[in-house]
């Protein structure tokens, strides 16, 4: 699958401490740094294209975007995949109502994000992977897991074993029955008879009719959601077999925590042998006007439609920027009516002959980030030195701040 348009990174300049990243473990419930590292492998789990991205997606990729940036910064090399689940339940439901070929409605909206996601200046993946085209990779980990005794059938569908993982659960730290009540919100099956433990996850469905179906481990069917994930992350990084875990970062919104991160973790940790990330990080739920944004309450906020009413996709990125990355959020009409206030005041400030100094809000925005990407800190330093500019405070250099923001915050102004 196609990637999107490379976003260019000016370089930094000038002479700063870049210390190193601490961002917020949810295994281990705590920020922590991350080992310093020459290459970092970064996993986010991507959408199921069945509609076009919204602002929950857009924090989504927006904080691993910021997360990927100061690594680069850093001087590490990135390795950054994420998937598209091309084929899932949702997908196939909502072209049979809209009365369209799936392919058709797949293809539609992954042309759409990609169009968000460079308007955004999101940096993109190195591989963006669908599933359709990684079926034989999922077929292979569905042998492996096979092999390691982790699987069992019930009636001709493939299940995983959940506790042959004995640290499952250890990421997301819910109750049994806290599990089994999201799992069944979350297209789990905890109710099957013939499963061994409610929570087992299905890893090939056998082929249904008027459904598509590919060559599988046993017969004809699909694939479970969250073998996916495993599969691709652990072939297209290019692990280091020297590293206690597979890849550095699993990533993604913080809904998928379970089942979807606990399942893709266990899975990985039965075919790698050894833990499947060191930090697995999740973006909080963004809510509207302090509602919930959910597809069945009819309030979500398309990123494409509001750029197509002209605002401003750097104003998007600073009001998303506005709170921290790791809670919930709410999206206002005031909150965007502001981030495209200050936008305009720092296109402003940094069209001025003088400018206030610029080489310590460039390291204050360094350290802010550094800090489990605290990007309300960054944009309040931003604020602070636009107001010292129209003071009249002189001896900084508009270009170097310019150049900062954009590398370091993704702020193309
Ligand atoms: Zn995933």
């Amino acid at each position: 699958m196609n990637s999107w348009a490379e976003v260019a990174i000016p370089p930094l300049g000038g002479n700063f401490d870049i210390p190193q990243l601490s961002l917020r473990d949810t295994a281990r419930n705590g920020i922590y740094p991350l080992p310093k590292k020459d290459v970092y492998r970064i996993y986010v789990c991507g959408i199921t294209p069945y509609d076009a991205t919204h602002l929950g997606h857009a924090a989504t990729y927006l904080t691993f975007d910021l997360i990927n940036r100061y690594l680069r910064l850093q001087g590490s090399e990135v390795k950054f995949v994420q998937n598209i689940t091309d084929i899932d339940d949702p997908l196939l439901e909502r072209a049979t109502r809209d009365g369209i070929d799936w392919k058709e409605l797949a293809k539609s909206q992954i042309d759409l994000f990609r169009g968000d996601m460079v308007n955004l200046h999101v940096i993109p993946p190195d591989h963006y992977v669908g599933v359709v085209e990684a079926m034989g990779l999922v077929v292979d980990a569905i042998h492996k897991l096979e092999s390691e005794n982790s699987t069992y059938f019930v009636d001709e569908d493939l299940y995983f074993s959940v506790r042959t993982d004995e640290k499952f659960g250890s990421r997301s730290h819910f109750s049994q029955e806290k599990m089994i009540e999201i799992f069944s919100e979350r297209g789990g099956d905890p109710n099957r008879l013939g499963k061994r433990d409610p929570l087992d996850a299905l890893l090939w469905l056998s082929h249904r009719d008027g459904e598509p179906s590919w060559s599988g481990p046993h017969q004809d069917g699909r694939p479970g959601w969250h073998i996916e994930c495993c599969a691709i992350a652990l072939n297209y990084l290019d692990l280091d077999s020297d590293s206690s875990t597979s890849i550095d970062i699993q990533g993604g919104g913080s809904d998928l925590i379970f089942p979807h991160h606990e399942m893709s973790a266990a899975q990985g940790a039965i075919l790698q042998g050894r833990e499947f990330a060191s930090h697995y990080v999740h973006s909080g739920m963004i809510g509207l006007d302090g509602v919930k944004m959910s597809k069945s309450l009819g309030n979500l906020v398309f990123v494409s439609r509001l750029i197509a009413s002209g605002v401003d996709p750097m104003a998007i990125r600073w009001a998303l920027m506005e709170s921290h990355f790791s809670v919930d959020r709410s999206w206002s009409q005031a909150l965007l009516e502001d981030a495209q206030t200050w936008i305009l005041r720092l296109r402003d400030a940094l069209s001025m002959m003088e400018v206030a100094p610029t080489h310590s809000v460039i390291s204050e925005i360094i350290k802010a980030q550094a800090e489990n990407i605290d990007t309300p800190q960054s944009l309040q330093v931003i604020k602070n030195w636009v107001n010292d500019c129209h003071k009249g405070s002189s001896g900084g250099n508009a270009g170097e701040l310019s150049r900062a923001i954009d590398a370091i915050l993704g702020l193309a102004l």
